[in-house]
C-alpha cells in the first residue's frame, strides 16, 4: 500500500528528527547525559503506526517528572512544529487515508458498519438476523455460523501465518477486529457532566470541576468527591481501571443481589474530632443489607471496610460494634463483612460513628483514621447455589458471544505480539482447576484479560461458604464485578462430551480458530441459548484490549462564549484537548484513542487557519506596499 510507505518513510524522518532535538534541547539546557538519557526514555518510537493522526499524538514525549516538564514542552512545541514543515507530505498522506482506509470515519462508526454488513452476502450477522426472521430456519444457520466467518478470513490467515510479512500489512490486520470494540470516548455530554450518579447526587457544577468515568456504568463522577482531597487530579495514576463506589457497592457479593438502594452510596470522612452520620430511609422489606467501603488507594473501593473503631445504630439500637485488631494480631486485615438485618421499620433511621480513640488504644490497636468510607443500604434478592448460577447463566448480558470470543483471542494475541513475544497461537485448559474435570460453564470476570476461563459451578459452591465473600477471579485475582460466560468455549466443551473426544485442552489460531480440525468439523452449537450467538452484549475486556488506554479523566471545560478573535479561542481549545489526550494517555502504553484523532483534528485545521492568515497577511503586505509606492511615485511626481 502507497500510503503505508509514505506514512513509514515520515515516521522514519519523524523519529530522526525528535532524537536530534532531543539532544539539542537538551545541551542547550546544559543537560548532563544522565539526564538526557531520561529525556530520551519519554520518547517511545511508536510499535505501529496506522495513520498519520496516531503518528503525530504519538510522536509527542510524554513526561512523568515535574523536574523536566519545562524541557519536555520545549520538544513537543518544536516537534509540533517539525510537522507544521512537513504539511504537503501529511496532506497526501490524508488524502490517501480517505481514500484507501476501510476505517469508518470515527463519529460514524456504527451506520458505516451497517452498510457494510448490507452489502456483505457472506456476512454471518446479516444471516443471523435474516434468519431470526424466519424461525424455522434457525438451527442450520448457527452450525453454519462458525465455519461462515472462517470463510470469510482465509487472507488474514495466510497473512498473519507468513514469516516473511511487510510491515504494511502487520499493520493493517489488526485494524477491523480493533475498531470494532474501540469506545469512542470525547468526554461527557451536557447532561452526564452533572453528574447525577455522583456520591454527591449532583451537586451544582463549578469551574474547577474534574470528571472521572466509571469503567462497569460509564457515569461520570466528580474527581473531588470520591477522591481524598490530597490526591491531585493531574498526578493521579494515569491508567487507572476506575470502578465508581455505587458499582463496587453494587456487585459486592452475588449472593445477595441488590433490588434497590433505600440510602443510595453516601460518602462518610472524619472531620474534625467527629465523625458521626445518620441517615433516614423509609422500607417495606422485612431485610436490609448495610454495606459500606473504604477509599484503599488512589479512587478505587475494593472490599467491604467498615471503619476500625466505631459503631453503628440502627433507630438507637447497636447492631454492630467495630472492633480495632490488636497490634500483633496475625490477620492482615479485620475480615468485615456486609450487615444483613430484619429488625426493620416502616421508617428507619441508621446512624454510624467513627470514634477516636484514646492515646491508650492508639498505641495497642491498629488504628487509621481519615479514611473516606461510602455506606449505602439495599433491598435484596438472596440466592443459594442452584439459583445463583442460573441467574448467571440466564441472563443473556453475561454472555460473551461466538464472534466476540474469537476476536477476544485475535486481541489478546495481538497484545502480547506487540511486545516482542511472537505468539501465534494460544491453548487453554478445558479442565477446572478445582477438580480436574471438563467444565461446565466456563467463565472469567467482565475486568478479566486473559482467554482461559475457569468453571462457574466449583466456583460458586466454594463461594457460598465463603465468609466474607471476596469475589475475585482464582486466575487474575481482579475482583469480580460482573461474571462473563465464554460462549466459544461453553459449545466446545459441548462437542467434546457430546461426541466423547478425549482432550481436556484446546488450541486457537491468530483469528480465533480452533487448530484440531476435528473439532472445529464437529463444533456444534445446539445447546446454546441464542442469545449467546448472537448478542450486542458490551464487553469491557474487549474494550480495554481496544483502546489500550482508559480515558477516564476529564477537565470539565466551561468555555465562554465572548466575543473575542478567532484564532487565540481556537488554539486554547486544541491546547485543552491535547492537555487531555496527554492526561488520559498513559506513560508505558501509547494512547490510540480517539481522543488523538479529534486532537488532531484541531490541528489540521488550526494548520489551515494559520495558512489562510499568512496568506491574507501576504495579500495586505503587497497591497499597501504597492499603494505606500504609488503614493511615493505620485509625491515625486508633485515635486
Ligand atoms: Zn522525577
Ligand atoms: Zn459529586
Ligand atoms: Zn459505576
Ligand atoms: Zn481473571
Amino acid at each position: 500500500m502507497k500510503n503505508c510507505t509514505l506514512l513509514k518513510q515520515l515516521e522514519i524522518s519523524t523519529t530522526t528528527h525528535i532524537l536530534d532535538l532531543i539532544h539539542k534541547t537538551s545541551s542547550k539546557h546544559h543537560l548532563s547525559d544522565l539526564q538526557t538519557q531520561q529525556i530520551s526514555q519519554y520518547y517511545k518510537q511508536p510499535p505501529s503506526i496506522n495513520s498519520f493522526l496516531e503518528l503525530y499524538s504519538l510522536s509527542m514525549l510524554r513526561c512523568d517528572c515535574v523536574k523536566y516538564q519545562q524541557i519536555v514542552d520545549e520538544i513537543n512545541d518544536q516537534i509540533h512544529a517539525f510537522f507544521q514543515t512537513q504539511t504537503p507530505l501529511i496532506q497526501k498522506i490524508m488524502a490517501q487515508e480517505r481514500k484507501s482506509q476501510p476505517e469508518p470515519e470515527p463519529m460514524q462508526i456504527e451506520d458505516d458498519e451497517d452498510q457494510n454488513n448490507m452489502n456483505n452476502p457472506d456476512d454471518p450477522i446479516q444471516q443471523q438476523q435474516l434468519q431470526q426472521e424466519d424461525p424455522q430456519q434457525q438451527q442450520p444457520s448457527q452450525q453454519t455460523n462458525v465455519p461462515c466467518s472462517q470463510q470469510q478470513q482465509p487472507a488474514n490467515t495466510q497473512q498473519t501465518t507468513q514469516p516473511s510479512q511487510s510491515i504494511e500489512d502487520e499493520i493493517c490486520i489488526p485494524n477491523s477486529v480493533k475498531l470494532k470494540y474501540r469506545r469512542i470516548n470525547n468526554g461527557p455530554s451536557e447532561k452526564e457532566a452533572k453528574c447525577d450518579n455522583c456520591v454527591c447526587q449532583g451537586k451544582p457544577p463549578s469551574e474547577s470541576d474534574n470528571l472521572i468515568q466509571c469503567l462497569l456504568c460509564l457515569n461520570y463522577l466528580h474527581f473531588n468527591c470520591i477522591a481524598k482531597s490530597k490526591e491531585s487530579f493531574d498526578k493521579c495514576y494515569k491508567d487507572l481501571e476506575f470502578v465508581c463506589p455505587p458499582c463496587v457497592l453494587k456487585y459486592m457479593d452475588h449472593f445477595n443481589k441488590i433490588q434497590s438502594a433505600l440510602v443510595p452510596p453516601s460518602p462518610f470522612q472524619q472531620m474534625g474530632q467527629i465523625n458521626h452520620k445518620a441517615f433516614n430511609f423509609a422500607c417495606d422489606k422485612s431485610i436490609i443489607n448495610i454495606r459500606c467501603v473504604r477509599q484503599e488507594n488512589k479512587t478505587n473501593c475494593e472490599e467491604i471496610t467498615w471503619p476500625d473503631i466505631g459503631e453503628l445504630f440502627l433507630n438507637q439500637k447497636k447492631i454492630q460494634d467495630f472492633k480495632p485488631l490488636i497490634n500483633n494480631h496475625s490477620l492482615k486485615k479485620r475480615k468485615d463483612d456486609h450487615i444483613l438485618t430484619t429488625e426493620v421499620l416502616p421508617q428507619n433511621c441508621l446512624q454510624i460513628k467513627e470514634c477516636i480513640p484514646t492515646p491508650d488504644q492508639r498505641s495497642q490497636y491498629r488504628i487509621s483514621l481519615g479514611h473516606l468510607y461510602f455506606l449505602g443500604v439495599y433491598s435484596i434478592e438472596q440466592f443459594n447455589s442452584k439459583q445463583l448460577l442460573d441467574n448467571v447463566f440466564n441472563n443473556s448480558e453475561n454472555w460473551m458471544n461466538i464472534e466476540q470470543c474469537q476476536d477476544f483471542i485475535s486481541l489478546y494475541l495481538n497484545k502480547h505480539q506487540a511486545d516482542d513475544i511472537k505468539v501465534d497461537s494460544l491453548t487453554v485448559q478445558l479442565t477446572c482447576a478445582i477438580t480436574f474435570n471438563l467444565m461446565n460453564t466456563p467463565v472469567r470476570g467482565s475486568f478479566c484479560q486473559h482467554i482461559q476461563c475457569f468453571g462457574l459451578e466449583n466456583y460458586i459452591t466454594a463461594m457460598y461458604s465463603m465468609q466474607p465473600r471476596k469475589w475475585r477471579c482464582p486466575l487474575c485475582k481482579k475482583k469480580l464485578f460482573t461474571i462473563q460466560v465464554d460462549a466459544y468455549q461453553y459449545a466446545i466443551l459441548n462437542t467434546i462430551k457430546k461426541c466423547d473426544i478425549q482432550v481436556n485442552e484446546i488450541t486457537f489460531d491468530n483469528n480465533g480458530q480452533i487448530v484440531n480440525e476435528n473439532i472445529q468439523k464437529l463444533l456444534c452449537l445446539d445447546n446454546l441459548p441464542n442469545y449467546a450467538i448472537k448478542n450486542n452484549n458490551r464487553m469491557i475486556n474487549l474494550e480495554m484490549l481496544s483502546n489500550e488506554t482508559n480515558n477516564i479523566f476529564y477537565k470539565l471545560q466551561i468555555i465562554k462564549n465572548k466575543e473575542s478573535v478567532n484564532p487565540p479561542v481556537y488554539s486554547n481549545t486544541l491546547q485543552n484537548v491535547i492537555n487531555n489526550m496527554m492526561l488520559s494517555s498513559n506513560q508505558h502504553l501509547r494512547s490510540n484513542s480517539y481522543a488523538n484523532f479529534y486532537a488532531n483534528n484541531y490541528y489540521i485545521n488550526q494548520m489551515k487557519i494559520q495558512q489562510q492568515a499568512r496568506m491574507e497577511e501576504q495579500q495586505k503586505l503587497q497591497t499597501n506596499k504597492s499603494k505606500i509606492g504609488q503614493n511615493h511615485d505620485s509625491a515625486i511626481i508633485i515635486e
